[in-house]
């Protein structure tokens, strides 16, 4: 017994060594392959109970057509240029934000963005389509509540207004990144129509309730910038979540 504890440890120290370091806030290793896939995150973890047992988890699939038409926008989306420290976080890129000015407003209550990331392929669907990528925008409220902002995005023109974060990606895990200047506002697609619902943090802890604003019309980047962020990230989704009870709103 011992023994196989003691050959248990090395192994596990050997697979540290060899395997970047995948550790959430809490500090439990989680993937998005192999034996610690979205299908354990979970397991012997009671503080991501949600992953598992969660009724309003994400990501969806999204469908136009069976949305709830609603009279008016819940949200306003107030971003602008400013300075992020870019970052491997191990999971994806992220761009973490400091100015106090980038918000979204959520039902009467003000959301701060704190950080931007990107998955691919998309988390989320639109009408069973899948895309290439998907960029999530993470507001926080003064009283901790999240809304989620997510983009997709979809192969064509180069990205000017990302340009900045895919001209030198992260290539290794880091708690600590570059600065980059970013036109937060111009990420955003002209058309402003979205997906609204009630959902989930798609990594660990998955946290709910977050309040999920998923814009329908695409943004582009081109096919060399996501070919960047693949060469780091091969695949970073989380599969697709049960719908259950929920209404997804068109606004
Ligand atoms: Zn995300």
């Amino acid at each position: 017994m011992k023994k196989f504890l003691l050959s248990a440890i090395a192994g596990s120290l050997l697979a540290t060594a060899m395997t970047p370091a995948l550790a959430s806030e809490s500090g439990v290793h989680w993937s998005y392959h192999g034996k610690a896939d979205p299908t354990h995150w979970a397991d012997g973890v009671p503080a991501n109970a949600a992953c598992s047992s969660g009724q309003r988890q994400s990501p969806i699939a999204l469908s136009e057509a069976s949305a709830q038409r609603v009279a008016s926008k819940d949200f306003t989306i107030h971003y602008e240029a400013g300075s992020v420290a870019l970052l491997n976080n191990g999971h994806t890129v992220q761009a973490n934000v400091s100015d106090a000015n980038d918000t979204i407003v959520f039902k009467g209550e003000t959301y701060k963005l704190d950080q931007f990331h990107f998955h691919t392929p998309s988390e989320h669907t639109l009408d069973g389509q899948s895309y290439p990528m998907e960029l999530h925008l993470v507001n926080k409220s003064s009283s901790g509540r999240i809304t989620v902002l997510g983009i997709f995005i979809k192969e064509g023109e180069g990205n000017p207004a990302l340009e900045p974060v895919f001209v030198d990606l992260p290539a290794s895990q880091a708690t600590a990144g570059r600065q980059a200047q970013v036109d937060i506002a111009a990420l955003l697609p002209n058309d402003k129509k979205a997906l609204v619902y009630t959902g989930s943090l798609t990594t660990p802890p998955c946290s709910e309730p977050v309040n999920w604003i998923v814009l329908e019309q695409p943004i582009t980047m081109s096919k060399q910038q996501i070919a960047g962020f693949k060469a780091i990230f091969h695949d970073n989704h989380r599969p697709l979540q049960k719908l259950n009870h929920r209404q997804v709103s068109e606004e």
